[in-house]
């Protein structure tokens, strides 16, 4: 078998070989940031967009991703090509770098970027035939005004705590309230609930992250001319709903037909779940950016 290349600030190293300091402070404080991209059959996903959200993310943090855009456009297509792979699921890491073990960044000499490309395990095709179950969680969504969700950081305990409460229920997925008890997102995903033929997701300002799958669903649910409202919800609003889904760059989108013990709808993914994933499905191999550049000349490094 051939081996899984990995880039680690600035050169190709196998799977094996990629390690990281344990004095890096993305280790010791969670200090870095990060993207979870995915391309299809060749073409990369809004990847413009997961780029943005990324040098966002990094300057709200005060992070210098050491290559622009452009180069790490490019170093994220060398690293599907390299893995020979066509569809993948990529992960793009920036570490603050190497520091002390005192939490103070100035300590660090500069950050690190990772890229892993993996093939996709997609997620079972009995799942979106069937639908997930939702349990809402005790821990809530942090707040915006103390650590945006916006910033898409190495600390992802609050989501990780969320994900082990839904394990805890028994269920497939947990859906967090803010602090005034509406509901936010999953643990990495949106939601999406549908009353009357009217699709309504939280604004995000609420306390979610702004995801791309998301924005896509928004654009799709637009251009289909349904009656797309951003607007907060309870949760007796998603128990009422006719349909409910989950939008995220893994899971894409996903019916919920339940939650806390309440069956959605009759049971079953819904009509206008089921429309919207399949025009986000024909969407995802046209409007991205091509893995395979014209030239086929690509300089990394
Ligand atoms: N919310 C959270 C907390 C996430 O981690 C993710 C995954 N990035 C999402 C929502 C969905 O965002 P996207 O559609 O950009 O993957």
């Amino acid at each position: 078998m051939s081996s899984q290349w990995i880039f680690l600030s600035g050169e190709f190293v196998t799977k094996q070989e990629a390690s990281i300091s344990v004095y890096d402070h993305g280790f010791l404080y969670g200090d870095g940031v990060f993207e979870g991209i995915r391309a299809y059959e060749g073409n990369i996903f809004k990847l413009d967009e997961h780029l943005d959200r990324l040098y966002d993310s990094a300057k709200s943090v005060m992070l210098d991703i050491p290559y622009d855009k452009e180069e790490l456009e490019q170093i994220i297509a060398e690293t599907i090509r390299k893995n020979e792979l066509e569809s993948a699921y990529i992960r793009v890491v920036v570490s603050r770098g190497i520091g002390d073990l005192g939490l103070n960044p100035v300590s660090c000499s500069e950050p690190r970027l990772v890229v892993i490309a993996e093939a996709l395990s997609l997620f079972p095709k009995e799942l979106y035939e069937r639908g997930v179950r939702l349990a809402t969680v005790a821990s809530r969504r942090n707040r915006p005004d103390v650590l945006s969700p916006q910033v898409k950081s190495l600390n992802y305990l609050n989501n990780i705590l969320v994900k082990m409460e839904a394990n805890q229920a028994g269920v497939d997925e947990a859906l967090m309230l803010n602090d005034q008890g509406y509901v936010t997102e999953g643990s990495a995903d949106n939601v999406f609930i549908v009353k009357k033929g009217k699709i309504f997701t939280p604004p995000v300002y609420l306390g979610a992250l702004e995801g791309i799958t998301r924005n896509a669903i928004i654009d799709i649910a637009n251009e289909l001319g349904y009656e797309m409202v951003e607007q907060p919800f309870t949760r007796h609003d998603v128990y009422v709903a006719d349909e409910v889904f989950l939008t995220g760059t893994a899971v894409e989108v996903i019916a919920a037909v339940e939650v806390d013990q309440r069956a959605i709808g009759d049971g079953e993914p819904g009509t206008i779940t089921n429309h919207l994933l399949s025009e986000f499905r024909k969407m995802t191999t046209t409007d991205g950016c091509s893995v395979y550049p014209s030239n086929n000349e690509v300089q990394v490094g």
